[in-house]
């Protein structure tokens, strides 16, 4: 039966309003801070990634402004053909002194990172072993891939599961390359990779690890250096991939690990090949964001202390924040429908929190995200908590009695 394409979004986004996953973004007046502006209404925003506060920090506008006076705004062609200018090789060596290996090679984007380094490491005769509940970039990077990966054949590990993971390489040996890829920190738990052993089994069974460290940069490790860095595995993790989006504030992703491994990527990683490097503004902000991480230990003191007091306050007034070890704190709720109305309560009493569910997590694990950084205040957060106890009382989500 023939269908227009009209008709078929029609339906299709019918039913996704229908099952409560349809989205629409909120339009943002203001720069990405604590408190924004968002649609005309002023809100504590508690779903940025801006961790350390250096999306608009003072330094790394300056040195973006510089940027454009001295390079104009666009790099003009791919790294490749002439559009890598000496501020992207500078931001580059920067990078492999802050993560302590030898090389890195910087890509548009965290997702073009992850979509570009797999597949041209991971080859035909491969396989790659994976955590369930990594990055939708990860999972389209081993799509790519001629490698053997999928979940039906086994190659997939139940989350953090360790004998899972052990039984999967024992399963795994005929493969000439085997490599496990997990998130450090996981974007939508909050919860660490369990990287020493993760390491540990690679190393007996002869695999090797990637490791994306999108919500670890700015957040673990030395100076915000990442997972490898954290748990002191310098020299036993062969690929880090990172973003410079997140905690770093501006755009862009990169891998770090070899000579070899940078040398191989400007060579087969298409999204380097075949897209346009970044705007000289874009290089020269994130060796200002790096700067700053080096030397001023405060942004990351305020985001722990942040997100130590939102997570214990939440926990005290008997939300469920599912075990995030890290500032990422998801609030549990369960019901799709429940925590759309959970997000939309919340924003009446002026917080913005976006409800994460389905296909992002699991059926019935739909949850509030929230994401307290180094650019809330403390009665930004004060009142941001005041706001859960009210809505999560009058959902039924947590208890009416006083506060153990
Ligand atoms: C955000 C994210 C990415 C993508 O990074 P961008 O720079 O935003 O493209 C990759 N992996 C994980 C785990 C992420 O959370």
């Amino acid at each position: 039966m023939n269908q227009t394409l009209q008709t078929w979004l029609g339906q299709q986004i019918q039913s996704l309003k229908d099952q409560h996953l349809y989205k629409t973004p909120r339009i943002l007046e203001t720069p990405a801070e604590g408190k924004v502006r968002m649609d005309g209404t002023d809100v504590i925003n508690l779903s940025s990634n801006n961790y350390l506060g250096l999306a608009n920090h003072p330094k790394v506008r300056e040195a973006a402004l510089k940027a454009v006076e001295e390079w104009g705004v666009g790099a003009g062609a791919v790294r490749w053909i002439g559009g890598t200018m000496s501020v992207h090789d500078e931001l580059e060596r920067r990078l492999a002194k802050f993560k302590h290996v030898e090389a890195v090679l910087v890509f548009q984007s965290g997702w073009t990172s992850n979509s570009g380094c797999i597949p041209s490491i991971m080859v035909d005769g491969d396989v790659i072993i994976s955590d369930e509940l990594n990055h939708a970039s990860i999972i389209d990077g081993v799509r790519l891939s001629p490698a053997e990966y999928r979940k039906s054949r086994g190659w997939v590990y139940n989350h953090k599961d360790m004998n899972n993971l052990e039984d999967i390489l024992k399963r795994a040996a005929s493969f000439k390359k085997r490599m496990i890829v997990t998130d450090g920190v996981f974007s939508m738990d909050g919860d660490i990779a369990p990287l020493p052993d993760i390491v540990e089994l690679a190393e007996k069974y002869d695999a090797f690890v990637m490791v994306d460290d999108a919500h670890a940069a700015g957040v673990l490790g030395k100076c915000g250096a990442g997972t490898t860095s954290h748990f002191n595995l310098y020299g036993r993790v062969d690929v880090q991939m990172g973003t410079l989006s997140k905690a770093l504030g501006v755009m862009g992703g990169y891998i770090a690990g070899s000579q070899l491994l940078k040398e191989w990527l400007i060579n087969r990683g298409r999204p380097y090949l075949f897209s346009t490097a970044h705007p000289p503004m874009v290089a020269a902000a994130l060796i200002a964001a790096i700067d700053v991480m080096e030397t001023d230990p405060e942004p990351m003191q305020r985001l722990w202390s942040n997100a130590k007091w939102w997570k214990s306050e939440l926990a005290k007034l008997g939300f469920d924040t599912m075990g995030s070890e890290t500032p990422i704190t998801p609030v549990l709720i369960g019901d799709e429908a429940k925590a759309a109305q959970m997000e939309k309560m919340l924003w009446d009493e002026g917080v913005y929190a976006l409800s994460i569910a389905y296909p992002t997590v699991p059926r019935g694990k739909a949850r509030i995200r929230t994401m307290p950084s180094a650019a809330h205040s403390q009665e930004d957060l004060t009142r941001a908590l005041e706001a859960f106890a009210k809505c999560g009382r009058k959902l039924g989500l947590i208890g009416n009695g006083v506060r153990v």
